[in-house]
């Protein structure tokens, strides 16, 4: 039997237009933050639709995400419920800012923070929610916005997984959150290596944000208001962070955007074919979009059902006997010592979590797979799993 190649669990699809847009970067002299980061961050308002949002560049989204909650006043004292079922980012930036996060179970209906956990969480220090839009499908947004304006929190969407997604027909990026931010790491829906895109409506959020993207430089508000100061002059405003976008970075990021919707019809393709072929295993296919929303599908998280003849952890052993990649997405927060220990967490407080991530693993879902590396995935699952 000859060996099929590996197939990896995810792989980024870089063209000749990223290349050459990379390539253009290295020539013009310019390498870090400068023109080409600012026609990223203007053409991710307008893939958005609404050139009133402030887009803002920064190098991760674990960044963004600080930035945000930096910008709201985040800090000691301050509680701030994230989902467990989730990459641990989400709830670390909380605790850069020396505020303590309150984690909290899923729906299992679809693998998103649970309203009803995240209204039973809050206390008199509860300041803030952080929904993920878990594998891309859209978190209950109209819950979480109506809980946060009775209780007066802020939202900051860890849009990491959600370009292009859609809640109430509209893209995530747009809602009425405090700010929504997506990620550019290597295996997101679209990849400029590392980076993240902050997006708000909220132009004091956008301006503090810029300001500590950049080590606290007040340059350019300076700038506005003084006349005849030479250009070398700034001031340090606050002790602010590095978390500025190379535009190394964003010249990958101006040609993948272009390319967004036509990765998530490709990435949806891939999710329909999986899910019609595999539906008569013993398996939980993952929840879809309401009809007329659009799901990123960065994730294609399968649940082994109870029927299964294999257990998770040998499913996965078995597929990467075969050459094929898979992961599980993810070790829920709570089973992480840090924040088990931190916050005291049993695994019996998050029964939806625990359930879901027990008989839970992810197939590849990317662009670049074709339909050959499609059906062999099936095959194999389908062998797999056959009663
Ligand atoms: C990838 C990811 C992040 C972090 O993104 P970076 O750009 O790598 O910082 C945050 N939250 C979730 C849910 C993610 O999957």
């Amino acid at each position: 039997m000859t060996r099929e190649p590996f197939l990896p669990f995810a792989l980024p699809d870089i063209g000749e237009e990223e290349i050459a847009e990379v390539v253009d970067t290295l020539r013009s002299g310019w390498v870090t933050t400068g023109p080409k980061a600012k026609r990223f961050e203007a053409d991710f308002a307008a893939f958005l639709g609404d050139p009133s949002l402030h887009c803002i560049a920064v190098n991760s989204a674990t960044a963004g995400l600080h930035l945000a909650l930096e910008a709201l006043h985040i800090g000691p004292g301050d509680e701030v419920i994230v989902p467990t079922h989730t990459f641990t980012a989400t709830a670390e930036v909380v605790r850069y800012l020396g505020a303590d996060v309150t984690i909290v179970d899923i729906d299992p209906a679809t693998l998103n923070i649970d309203p009803r956990a995240v209204e039973a969480a809050i206390t008199p220090r509860t300041k803030a929610i952080i929904p993920v839009h878990y594998g891309g499908l859209a978190a209950d947004m109209a819950a979480i916005g109506a809980i946060a304006l009775r209780h007066d929190l802020r939202v900051v969407e860890d849009a990491a997984h959600a370009l292009p997604t859609t809640s109430g027909r509209h893209l995530i990026g747009t809602l009425t959150s405090d700010a929504a931010v997506f990620s550019f790491y290597a295996n997101k829906t679209i990849t400029t290596g590392e980076g993240g895109m902050l997006v708000t409506r909220d132009a004091a959020l956008a301006q503090r944000a810029q300001v500590m993207r950049l080590h606290g430089m007040s340059r350019d508000a300076f700038d506005r208001f003084t006349a005849n100061v030479p250009s070398w002059y700034y001031e340090i405003v606050a002790p602010g962070f590095k978390y500025n976008l190379t535009d190394i970075a964003a010249a990958l990021g101006l040609q993948q955007l272009k390319k967004a919707h036509a990765f998530q019809r490709r990435r949806e393709q891939i999710a329909m074919r999986y899910n019609e072929a595999l539906a008569s295993l013993p398996v939980i296919t993952p929840p879809a979009a309401p009809a007329g929303e659009t799901h990123a599908w960065h994730l294609y998280a399968l649940r082994l059902g109870d029927g299964s003849p294999l257990a998770r952890d040998r499913l996965i052993e078995r597929l990467f006997e075969r050459g094929i990649g898979c992961s599980v997405h993810y070790i829920p927060l709570h089973r992480q010592p840090y924040w088990r220990e931190r916050y005291g967490l049993r695994n019996e407080r998050f029964p939806h979590s625990e359930r879901v991530y027990e008989r839970q693993l992810s197939l590849p879902i990317y662009t670049r797979m074709s339909d050959a590396d499609v059906e062999r995935v099936i095959g194999a699952v389908r062998d797999l799993l056959r009663l």
